[in-house]
């Protein structure tokens, strides 16, 4: 495997950073997670924007232009020999001194790596998921946007860990307000009459580039989709829920605080959704 890493490739054993990089410090830098489905990587253009908007976000200045990006990470599949992949985009300050001010970093980490699909296992798909809200919140997008996908994932984690404590496979995570707002590394919707719901990113969720696919698909489908503020309640008597993000694609929720959602299974508008999704995913992108 290999990975690029300092402006070459490099064997993965030999892909080191230094402890003094302020991204290992600090969690100061960006990143993405990007997927390449039969050879396409999937709205890669969607992916490098918000790439560089989370950079130009915290003043961190990508040594590349968003071509050179695109080039590097098609080199990156070539050169690894995958079909069929999981792309990590890192873009750290780079190395400094101790001192968390980034003006001691010169310049900034470029990672990419590709590796061959861990997929969730196929009973999530099948079955649905489990979730529950939790007593971390999402942090207010006044004080730190959840539009930047920095590499402090701290409020993530411990949303994720809280969600492992429970016993369920994923978190639920609330506003200050209590309007629902996304899971810890995806988006969420609901289903009501026929309608699809995902709140609207200004609650404080990620502007997912799956949960932007989701939206399209739905419509294109004849759905009618709203971004709406809506609480657990609303969640509780769903007729489904489902979830999006590059990892998980669009997985089902059959449960949510131990209310069971359609059943106890996968909703007919989520199994469409993903069928739908799973089109494009091979055209939607770059070659
Ligand atoms: N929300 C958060 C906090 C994430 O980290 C991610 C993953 O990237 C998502 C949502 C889903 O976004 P996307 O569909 O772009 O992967």
């Amino acid at each position: 495997q290999w990975i690029f890493l300092g402006g070459t490739f490099v064997k993965k054993e030999d892909a080191v950073v230094s402890v003094f990089d302020h991204g290992f410090l600090y969690g100061d830098g960006v990143f993405e997670g990007i997927r390449v489905y039969s050879g396409n990587v999937f709205r890669l253009d969607a992916h490098l924007k918000r790439l560089f908007e989370s950079a130009q976000s915290i003043m961190l200045k990508i040594p590349y232009t968003q071509e050179e990006m695109t080039q590097l990470i098609v080199e990156t599949i070539r050169k690894n020999q995958l079909e069929s992949a999981y792309i990590r985009v890192v873009v750290s300050r780079g190395k400094g001194n101790l001192g968390l001010d980034p003006s001691s970093c010169s310049t900034p980490s470029v990672i990419i790596i590709a590796e061959a699909l861990t997929m969730y296992p196929q009973e999530f798909y099948d079955n649905g998921i489990k979730i529950a809200s939790v007593a971390s919140r999402r942090n207010r997008p006044d004080v730190l946007s959840p539009q930047i996908k920095s590499l402090n994932y701290l409020n993530n984690i411990l949303v994720k860990l809280e969600a492992n404590q429970i016993g369920v496979q994923e978190a639920l995570m609330l506003n200050d307000q209590g309007y629902v707002t996304e899971g810890s590394a995806d988006n969420i919707f609901i289903v009501k009459n026929g309608v699809v719901y995902t709140p609207p990113v200004y609650l404080g969720a990620l502007e997912g580039i799956t949960r932007n696919a989701i939206i399209d698909v739905a419509r294109a489908k004849g759905y009618e989709v709203r971004e709406s503020p809506f609480t657990r309640h609303d969640v509780y008597v769903a007729d489904e829920v489902f979830l999006t993000g590059t990892a998980v694609e669009v997985i089902a929720v059959i449960e949510v605080d131990g209310r069971v959602i359609n059943g106890g299974k996968p909703g007919s508008v989520t199994n469409v959704l993903l069928e739908e999704f799973r089109k494009i995913v091979t055209t939607d992108g770059v070659a």
